[in-house]
C-alpha cells in the first residue's frame, strides 16, 4: 500500500485507528462461465485488495469514508439501515445490517477504506469490501462467525441488498485465499480443494482493458439461457442436472442432439473448460507451469471462438502475450467483454512487458490498458493492531 492509512485515519477522524485489516481481490485462474453449469472454478486471492481502518466512537453512529470515493456518509448503529441509492457505502452498510439482523451487538464505529484494486473491472473489489467489513467486525468484536458464514453474509449483501445476481465464487475466493494456492471450488456444493501454485520464476500480471462495462450483464444472461437450452436438449437422451456432469468424451456421444451451431459451441466450451480445470489442477500439482500456461491459452481461445464472450480489447492483450517470449500463458478472466486478462509473466520483465504491451494496445485499441503485477496472496488478515 502506498498510502499511510493510519495517518489518513487520524486526519479524517482526529483520533488513532484501533486496527487495520486487509482483504484481497481475486482472479479466476481458469474455469470460466462454468460455475452456473455445475463446473469447477479455480480462483485465487491476489495481493491487490482493500484495507479498512476502524476505531470506535461514542455516538452510536457508523461513519464511512473511502479514499477511493469523495462521498462520505454516516448512519445510526442502533438499527438496520436502508440502501442509499447507488452509494459505495451500501456494501459495508449491507454487511452491518446482516450482523444486526442476526442479533449481534455492534456499537458505533468509524471506518476508513482504501482499495488498490481497480474498481469495477472484474477483480471483485465489491467482494473485497464486503469481506473486509465482515472480517473486520467479526474480529474486532469477537462475534464468532466462521469464514464460510462471512462468505454467505457477503453474498447475501451482494444479491439481496446491492441487487446483483452473482454466484458465491468471489466472496469465497477473497475469504479463503491463501498465499501460493489456488482454490478448486464447486460453487454448488461448496466443496473445495486447495492446490499449490508454485509460480517459480513467474508473476501474475493483471491487465485491465479499461473498456467501459456495457454488454456484460445482458450477454451473461444470454449465455446462461443458451446453456439451459443445451441441457434441455441433452436431457432428451440422458439425465443431467448440469452440463458439467459430462466429460468431453461423453459429451461427444450425445452432442448430435444439439443441432443449433451456436448452442453446440456454447456447450462444447462448458464441457471442455471443465475438463481443463481438472487438467490444470493436475498440472499445478505436478509443478508443470508450462502446461498450465497452455491450458490458459486454450481457455481463452474457447471463450473467444466458442463462447464468444471476449472482445477485441481482451483479444489484443492475449494476442500480444502469445507472441511475447516471456509470457507462458494468458487468458481473459471474469465474465468477459472487457474487464481484465491475466498472464504468467517471467520475473524481471515487468517493465519491458508493460512498455511493449502498452504500445501494442494503444495502437490497436486507441487508449491504454492498466497493468498490475501481483502474486497469489492471502485471505483477510489484521495488518496493524493498536488497540491491545
Ligand atoms: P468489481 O467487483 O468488479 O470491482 P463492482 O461493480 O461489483 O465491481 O463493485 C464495485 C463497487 O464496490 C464500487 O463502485 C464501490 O461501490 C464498491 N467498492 C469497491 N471497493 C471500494 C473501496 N475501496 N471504497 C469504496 N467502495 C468500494
Ligand atoms: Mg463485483
Amino acid at each position: 500500500m502506498n498510502i499511510n492509512l493510519e495517518e489518513k485515519f487520524a486526519e479524517q477522524y482526529h483520533k488513532k485507528a484501533d486496527a487495520i485489516y486487509f482483504t484481497p481481490g481475486r482472479v479466476n485462474l481458469i474455469g470460466e462461465h462454468i460455475d452456473y453449469n455445475g463446473g469447477l472454478v479455480m480462483p485465487c486471492a491476489i495481493t491487490l485488495g482493500t484495507w479498512v481502518a476502524i476505531a470506535p466512537n461514542n455516538d452510536s453512529r457508523f461513519r464511512f469514508k473511502s479514499l477511493n470515493f469523495d462521498v462520505q456518509t454516516e448512519v445510526t448503529s442502533n438499527t438496520t439501515n436502508e440502501k442509499d441509492g447507488s452509494l459505495w457505502a451500501n456494501y459495508p452498510i449491507g454487511v452491518i445490517n446482516e450482523f444486526i439482523k442476526d442479533g449481534k451487538e455492534i456499537s458505533g464505529l468509524d471506518f476508513l477504506f482504501y482499495g488498490n484494486i481497480p474498481i469495477g473491472s472484474g477483480l471483485s473489489s465489491s467482494a473485497s469490501i464486503e469481506i473486509a467489513t465482515a472480517y473486520a467486525l467479526n474480529a474486532y468484536f469477537n462475534l464468532g462467525y466462521d469464514k464460510l458464514e462471512l462468505v454467505k453474509i457477503a453474498k447475501r449483501v451482494e444479491n439481496d441488498f446491492i441487487g446483483l445476481n452473482s454466484g458465491i465464487m468471489d466472496q469465497f475466493a477473497v475469504a479463503f485465499g491463501e498465499k501460493s494456492k489456488a482454490i478448486v471450488l464447486d460453487c454448488e456444493s461448496l466443496k473445495y480443494k486447495m492446490v499449490d501454485v508454485d509460480l517459480g520464476n513467474y508473476l501474475l500480471a493483471i491487465i485491465n482493458t479499461n473498456k467501459p462495462r456495457e454488454l456484460a450483464d445482458s450477454k451473461y444472461n444470454e449465455r446462461v439461457a443458451e446453456c439451459q437450452t443445451a441441457l434441455k436438449l441433452l436431457n432428451e437422451e440422458i439425465n443431467l442436472h448440469y452440463l458439467c456432469e459430462l466429460t468431453a468424451e461423453k459429451f461427444a456421444l450425445h452432442s448430435h442432439v444439439i443441432t443449433d451451431k451456436t448452442i453446440l459451441n456454447r456447450a462444447t466450451h462448458v464441457v471442455k473448460e471443465n475438463d481443463r480445470v481438472h487438467l490444470a489442477a493436475k498440472a499445478l500439482n505436478g509443478g508443470n507451469l508450462a502446461e498450465f500456461g497452455r491450458l490458459m491459452y486454450a481457455s481463452h481461445e474457447s471463450l473467444r471462438t466458442l463462447y464468444e464472450v471476449s472482445g477485441k480489447e481482451l483479444d489484443a492483450v492475449v494476442d500480444f502475450c502469445t507472441d511475447y517470449e516471456h509470457v507462458i500463458g494468458a487468458r481473459m478472466t471474469g465474465a468477459g467483454f472487457g474487464g481484465c486478462a491475466i498472464a504468467l509473466l517471467e520475473k524481471g520483465f515487468e517493465e519491458d512487458f508493460a512498455k511493449h504491451l502498452t504500445d501494442y494496445y494503444v495502437n490497436k485499441i486507441g487508449y491504454p490498458a492498466a497493468i498490475y503485477i501481483s502474486e497469489i496472496g492471502n485471505g483477510p488478515y489484521l495488518t496493524t493492531d493498536t488497540h491491545r
